[in-house]
């Protein structure tokens, strides 16, 4: 096989799964009026993929068998940039919300592939060949993923043995002959209800005794136990021409709860090994901030032309004030994206042959996006204009009554009201609505928070290269 059409992928999804939305269990996630639209929206992946103007883009050839582009592991910087242009060109098409169904998954398998061949050579345990199983299956059923990595957590200033309730971090409670049966909850897990299997990692470092804790597997999301509350958020109905992103594109997260899930061996990852939980942590995000990073790149752009749209249609193009903030829009979009690329050339191929973004410009890059996002979107409200809030709906300049007077007095500079006010929607939709909620929201936590970025490339700068120098500067001794 290798590949699947987005309708074999939508049938794919009719399985014993149990969702809950809103209070009611879903029968069927494909037929629900909310649940679909996510899924339309996934199945972007698998359109594309099928499409002659991006096939070359989203499909590649392993063993003489086309593949998904982000099956590929990667071996060198040109899989990585072309990896990020398959994510761009997506969330493109899926008008700023990334589709992650393929994505997120292969991020996840390309850390265990690092991390289980550094503890199979420390541990002697068999874990590389499970990995690879799970990606050779994956791959070659085209399979839609999603990755549970943050636990609930309980009081954030404890560690997992140390919580009250000992569920606060996903964990253990029975090793068996054939398996282990897990116990706890993980949340804002995205694009679990309409993916075909949930890959498991842990969300930070293991200390000796948090052994049942250290924790990696696979499970198809309709195994026995596994229960997933989708998020309301972003749910209700809109119309097309005032929501030209949100109307038809969305993700759902959802409460993904283990109530006592039994996982075979063969699906198992790490069970015990508390010293590579962290470096499993970490090696997933070094991919995940790249994915991240790289599905973030059409909202920049088109936070900066919609803001040039409006500057022009308002007619104040060339107000000191309205360029100064343009240019920084400008400037904001670029530095990412090429930080973005910066980290692809100077990333290094670990074991086993696994090609990684440099983890500081990865970090540099996802910081510095999230860090500016709140003022990008300031900068886009101010140049609009209040008119994001309170424009009459498209349903008023249809009405004979009142329609004229709106056309008259709603013109900017050029063009009709009609379509200034179709520029406002847009950007209203973009940096205003529920949608620019979660963005907001997606920017400064999804992927990690902020500090966590922060740390993350604080970790691997030459503090010790820099120290020596100023030493040098200074005329002081080694
Ligand atoms: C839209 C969306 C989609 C997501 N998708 C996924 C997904 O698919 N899979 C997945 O696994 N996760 C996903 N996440 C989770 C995301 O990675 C987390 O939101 C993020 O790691 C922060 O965790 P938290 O939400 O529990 O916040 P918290 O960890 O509670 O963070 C809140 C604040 O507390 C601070 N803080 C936390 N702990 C400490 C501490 N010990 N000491 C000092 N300060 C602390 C943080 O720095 C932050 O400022 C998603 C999140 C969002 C918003």
């Amino acid at each position: 096989m290798g590949l699947r059409t987005a309708d074999e992928y939508r049938r794919s999804l009719r399985d014993g799964r149990r969702v809950m939305f809103r209070g009611s269990w879903v029968a069927d996630v494909t037929e629900h009026p909310v649940l679909r639209k996510a899924i339309d929206h996934a199945a972007i992946d698998y359109q594309l993929a099928e499409d002659p103007r991006y096939r070359d883009l989203f499909t590649t050839e392993e063993g003489g068998e086309p593949i998904s582009r982000f099956y590929r592991v990667p071996q060198g910087p040109e899989d990585l940039l072309l990896r990020m242009r398959a994510i761009e060109a997506a969330t493109t098409e899926g008008r700023t919300v990334v589709t992650l169904i393929h994505e997120i998954g292969t991020d996840a398998i390309f850390a265990l592939l690092r991390v289980a061949s550094a503890c199979d050579g420390a541990k002697g345990t068999g874990y590389l060949g499970r990995v690879r199983a799970l990606l050779e299956r994956a791959r070659h059923e085209d399979w839609a993923l999603a990755v549970a990595q943050t636990d609930t957590k309980g009081d954030r200033s404890l560690g997992p043995k140390d919580q009250p309730d000992p569920d606060q971090y996903l964990r253990i409670v029975e090793r068996r002959p054939d398996g282990i049966v897990v116990r706890g909850a993980k949340v804002h897990t995205s694009v679990s209800m309409n993916a075909n299997a949930l890959i498991v990692v842990p969300t930070r470092a293991m200390r000796p005794g948090e052994e049942d804790y250290a924790l990696s597997f696979w499970v198809p999301i309709d195994v026995e136990g596994l229960s997933l509350v989708a998020s309301p958020y972003l749910s209700s109905r809109r119309s097309e021409i005032e929501h030209p992103l949100s109307a038809s594109h969305k993700m759902v997260e959802t409460f993904t709860w283990f109530d006592d899930v039994f996982v075979p061996w063969e699906q198992v990852f790490l069970a015990g090994e508390v010293e590579f939980a962290g470096p499993l942590a970490l090696s997933f995000v070094d991919f995940h901030r790249f994915t991240a990073v790289a599905y973030k790149l059409p909202l920049l752009d088109l936070l900066v032309g919609s803001a040039s749209l409006l500057a022009e249609l308002n007619g104040i193009e060339t107000a000191g004030h309205v360029r100064d903030k343009l240019a920084q829009l400008a400037m904001y979009a670029a530095t990412v994206r090429k930080l973005l690329e910066a980290s692809a050339l100077t990333g290094r191929t670990d074991s086993p042959g696994v090609f990684v973004p440099d983890t500081l410009t990865v970090n540099t890059a996802k910081y510095h996006f999230a860090h500016g996002f709140h003022e990008a979107l300031r900068d886009v409200q101010d140049v609009a204009g209040g008119l994001l809030v309170t424009a009459p709906s498209w349903d008023d300049l249809q009405s004979e009554d009142v329609g004229p007077a709106l056309r008259k007095y709603l013109r900017g500079a050029q063009g009709s009201a009609d379509d200034r006010l179709r520029a406002f929607y847009l950007v209203t939709d973009l940096a205003v609505s529920d949608l620019a909620g979660y963005h907001a929201v997606l920017a400064v936590h999804a992927e990690g928070s902020l500090e966590a970025e922060k740390l993350a490339a604080a970790r691997h700068f030459d503090f010790e290269g820099k120290k020596a120098l100023a030493r040098r500067m200074a005329g002081i001794d080694a």
